[in-house]
């Protein structure tokens, strides 16, 4: 329990700095320069009001110095931190332990994807960095972890196959390129099994969706969804769910 509670400031804390950095690429400042600030009167944020969840709950989602309003979005990235935190304890505690690297890799893999997530959601757009630093973050894990380079290139490929052939068909207009460089980072972190499955959950989670959208009246034909956003969550799900997927696939395949 105590762990648990543990990991979950932890997770908090880092949803925190993603909530941060996601702003600040936004605005294009240097994310890594400079220290937090109100976006409305710059006043530079005390330690007391970086406590991630506590201080949002105790200014009631305002800035103590003008009043204005902090997003909620602030607080669940930070729940959302601290929640990917315990399962991912959950989920390799189970089959490894919390000190070995494949557990490391994994929770900073998760760090970036809801980044991704997030930033996609918010203005249907892939942040290129993130991305970027995310490849750069798989190839140096997959490196130390031993995984093969075959099944590391056979996932890259089947994103570039998936991705490329969807932008020659539809003549460029399917998609932004961020898809298919999202799609490549998710191939050499998933190989290229559980990518097909994630692409299959993520059509279909974001079809229903947008299916769901249109029937409330909240989105039209020419609407884009964020496709990055489903991309993440179908590869979430199927990074931790994903042999048992691949034994239903198999099953109503054959
Ligand atoms: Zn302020």
């Amino acid at each position: 329990m105590v762990m648990f509670l543990i990991l979950f400031c932890v997770g908090a804390v880092f949803g925190s700095v993603v909530g941060s950095i996601v702003y600040r690429l936004r605005q294009n400042s240097k994310w890594w320069r400079g220290r937090s600030h109100c976006p409305e009167c710059k006043e530079v944020l005390t330690a007391r009001e970086l406590v991630p969840i506590f201080s949002w709950l105790v200014n009631r989602g305002k800035c103590r110095h003008c009043g204005q309003k902090i997003g909620a979005h602030y607080i669940w990235l930070e729940i959302s931190g601290g929640l990917l935190f315990v399962l991912g304890y959950y989920y390799l505690v189970a089959s490894g332990d919390l000190y070995s690297l494949e557990y490391l890799y994994f929770q900073v893999t998760t760090i970036f994807w809801l980044g991704i997530f997030y930033y996609d959601l918010r203005w249907q757009l892939i942040p290129d960095i993130l991305v970027w630093t995310g490849v750069i973050t798989a190839i140096i894990f997959s490196a130390l972890l031993g995984t093969s380079i075959l099944s590391l290139v056979i996932g890259v490929a089947v994103a570039l196959i998936w991705f490329g052939g969807l932008y020659i068909l539809t003549g460029g207009r399917s998609q932004g390129s961020g898809d298919m460089t999202l799609g490549i980072y998710l191939g050499l972190v998933l190989g290229w099994k559980l990518l097909l499955i994630s692409l299959w959950l993520a059509y279909v989670s974001g079809g229903m969706t947008a299916l769901g959208l249109m029937w409330s009246g909240r989105f039209s034909w020419r609407d884009r969804l964020p496709l990055g956003t489903f991309l993440i969550g179908a590869a979430t799900v199927t990074w931790w769910y994903g042999d048992y997927l691949l034994t239903l696939a198999m099953t109503i395949l054959y």
